[in-house]
């Protein structure tokens, strides 16, 4: 009896953490802007952020999806890319990766992706095209973003091939190479791998030098992108392209004879002109000429504490020196508009910006009106607890500071509002009189 008992708590209480563990998620999340309208900050539990990092919900589509559309809930729909960056300065046991890519919709052809929009099952009205995690805080100046943001558009097109598991000499363990340039020529090292055309030695034989390289990734943000990453892209024509030596079927890979080299013996060289890569993945549709060169990129820094001050100036600081327009002033780092030699670009500024409040600024302070009840379901009562107020006007924002409705105040004791159409999560009261905030409250809509 004893035992069955104890079997029945023990089971009742799985039961009841596999219910608790999924219900957490709907949780609502808090979302905060920095004042200067680059970055959004995600505060979740500690048990949501355990959840997420330990069970890698990124790569789990449902709950990306849900994900997504929370955050789209609290800004306007009009990114490019939204980024997602863990708060914390190593990747998360649980997590394997330093960046991953996930594409929600491509409109371009003749870059080796099929054309597809998945943007609704995001929240999206059709403008998003991939989201980004970057798993530890350092890699928006030292990568992998530059990677990360190549994968919107390569390399899935060229049947390239790579080692299965890192570095190896085993022939039997490569393979194809499906997002990454493996052993594929550039005029530089590329974002997503690749050797120096210009370094290439044929030896004879089916056997090769060619100076060191990565064949998923070049160091970080170290190197710009290739002619090739660039046509892809939409940066340049593909007569830009320098003529490049893609090899597979690999029988040996090993440390060079030479120092800073790599020999390799590859039974299959195949040379793309711009013709045979036309040939190969069709004529680029926009071409470089009115294909879009800004993009608008949303970051979002997912955090189980408050960003202090210092933390929201760091993600300020490195996003404004990723995004900026011309030199970010580091001579061993490129941000975006360098790796593209200035031809493309980030936005990363919030619209609307008159319709956002900077949470961060907001002192809550009560005087005139009692707000209840908290949390409210349905209906939110204020009532005028008596002294006169100027107030003439009520302003509701969402968690992250973006006003979602406007009221009149009228002027009885107590005034009851419909909230019942409102998600759940947190809001704030804004107490006008015309432009100016008399007061400000805060509160829960379940
Ligand atoms: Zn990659």
């Amino acid at each position: 009896m004893k035992t069955n008992l104890k079997s029945y708590l023990n089971k009742s209480l799985t039961t009841f953490i596999l219910l608790y563990t999924t219900i957490t998620f709907s949780q609502p999340f808090t979302y905060k802007i920095h004042k200067n309208n680059r970055v959004v900050s995600l505060l979740m539990s500690n048990t949501q952020f355990n959840q997420w990092t330990g069970n890698d919900e990124f790569a789990d589509r449902v709950k990306s999806q849900l994900l997504i559309k929370d955050v789209l809930k609290n800004v306007n729909d009009d990114f490019d890319f939204i980024t997602l960056i863990l708060n914390t300065d190593q990747t998360p046991t649980g997590i394997t990766y330093a960046g991953k890519l996930s594409s929600i919709s491509n409109a371009i052809e003749g870059i080796g992706v099929r054309t597809f929009d998945n943007t609704s099952a995001y929240g999206s009205n059709g403008r998003l095209k991939s989201i980004i995690q970057l798993t530890r805080k350092n890699s928006i100046l030292f990568g992998p973003f530059l990677h990360e943001l190549m994968h919107n558009w390569a390399s899935y097109g060229l049947d390239t091939v790579g080692p299965r598991r890192g570095f190896s000499d085993d022939p039997n363990d490569f393979s194809s190479f499906f997002g990454h340039w493996g052993f594929t020529g550039g005029n530089t090292p590329g974002q997503l791998g690749g050797f120096t055309q210009s370094s290439l030695i044929s030896n004879g034989s089916n056997s090769y030098t060619v100076d060191v390289f990565g064949d998923f990734a070049n160091g970080g943000n170290s190197v710009p992108y290739t002619q090739l990453e660039l046509y892809l892209m939409g940066m340049i024509p593909v007569e830009e392209v320098e003529a490049f030596d893609l090899f597979q079927d690999i029988t040996s890979y090993s440390r060079g004879t030479k120092q800073g080299t790599y020999d390799f013996k590859a039974n299959t060289r195949i040379t793309y002109t711009p013709d045979a890569l036309i040939n190969k993945l069709g004529k680029r549709n926009p071409t470089h000429l009115n294909a879009q060169k800004e993009f608008k990129i949303l970051t979002v820094v997912i955090t189980t504490t408050p960003l202090t001050d210092s933390e929201w100036t760091k993600f300020d600081n490195d996003i404004e020196s990723f995004t900026r327009k011309g030199d970010d002033g580091n001579p061993s780092l490129y941000n975006f508009w360098e790796a593209t030699r200035g031809i493309g670009s980030l936005n990363p500024i919030l619209t609307e910006k008159s319709t956002i409040l900077n949470v961060n600024d907001i002192t809550l302070t009560t005087n005139n009106f009692k707000v209840y009840p908290i949390p409210a379901n349905q209906y939110l009562t204020l009532q005028n607890i008596g002294r006169k107020t100027l107030a003439n006007k009520l302003i509701i924002c969402n968690a992250i500071g973006k006003k979602i409705a406007k009221l009149p105040l009228e002027k009885t004791t107590s005034q009851t509002i419909d909230v019942s159409k409102y998600t759940s999560g947190i809001y704030y009261l804004l107490f006008q009189k015309g432009t100016t905030i008399l007061e400000t409250q805060k509160i829960i809509i379940n």
